[in-house]
């Protein structure tokens, strides 16, 4: 009886003997890919070949569990951008302070706008101030998010009709995804209006059509699978 030789963990495959074991362990799928079609399929955005794959019944198993588990992550690890404009960043700073703890829902706040998907806007937003907020919104990557907080941030608040100064309203400039009134807000209703964005998200595709410049569009797959979706067409598929 002979002893069967053991590859050494070292030793490295050559690319034919690599092809060949693939193909050995997919049972011939391998040799029958078409080079050209496999090129096109990666050249082309997930998003894009999602809302394909969405066409069959299968394609709708595996872009809902694809949803599921990006959902949850991106649900789960939101990273705001540091910075208070006024009195509710006050709330804000009790609310990602211990009695609160905004860390239990994976959130802790960036100091830099690359490195954040979410915007609080907590406070006052000046004329002076909007430019500079419209540049942070910019440097956020996609996807991103804006939580409008306190009056002042909602419509102007107390500032509306008299001050010449004051925006009035954050959405005039951004996109705003949850308005949180109150003046100011408590913590426990900023914490509601996070978990109403977790809600947002985890009822997000990636079969959706992208969103263009923070619009989100109206064409949604899990809408489109309930067959309550209106037939709009991916060209018009935005607010
Ligand atoms: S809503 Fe009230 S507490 Fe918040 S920034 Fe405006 S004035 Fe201050």
């Amino acid at each position: 009886m002979g002893v069967r030789r053991r590859r050494p963990i070292g030793e490295m495959l050559t690319e034919e003997e690599l092809w060949r074991r693939l193909d050995a362990a997919l049972q011939g799928v391998a040799g029958r890919i078409d080079e050209e079609r496999l090129k096109r399929l990666v050249g082309e955005p997930l998003r894009k070949v999602a809302r394909r794959v969405s066409e069959n019944p299968l394609g709708v198993v595996f872009v809902k569990v694809a949803d599921k588990v990006l959902n949850t992550g991106r649900a789960c690890s939101l990273w705001p951008l540091q910075f208070g404009l006024a009195c509710c960043a006050i709330e804000m700073m009790a609310t990602g302070a211990a009695r609160w703890d905004l860390e239990r829902f994976g959130m802790f706040f960036r100091s830099t706008p690359r490195q954040a998907d979410a915007m609080i806007v907590a406070g006052t937003v000046t004329m002076k101030m909007a430019p500079v907020l419209e540049r942070l919104y910019h440097q956020m990557p996609e996807p991103r998010y804006v939580v409008a907080l306190g009056n002042c941030a909602v419509s102007g608040g107390r500032f509306y009709a008299d001050a010449y100064s004051v925006v009035k309203g954050v959405d005039r400039i951004v996109p705003v995804d949850i308005y949180i009134p109150g003046c100011p807000p408590r913590p426990e209703s900023l914490v509601w209006g996070l978990l109403r964005l977790h809600d947002v998200i985890r009822g997000e595709s990636i079969a959706d059509p992208p969103v263009v410049e923070g619009r989100r569009p109206k064409e949604h797959f899990y809408k489109r699978l309930r067959g309550c979706e209106g037939q709009a067409s991916e060209a018009d598929g935005h607010e």
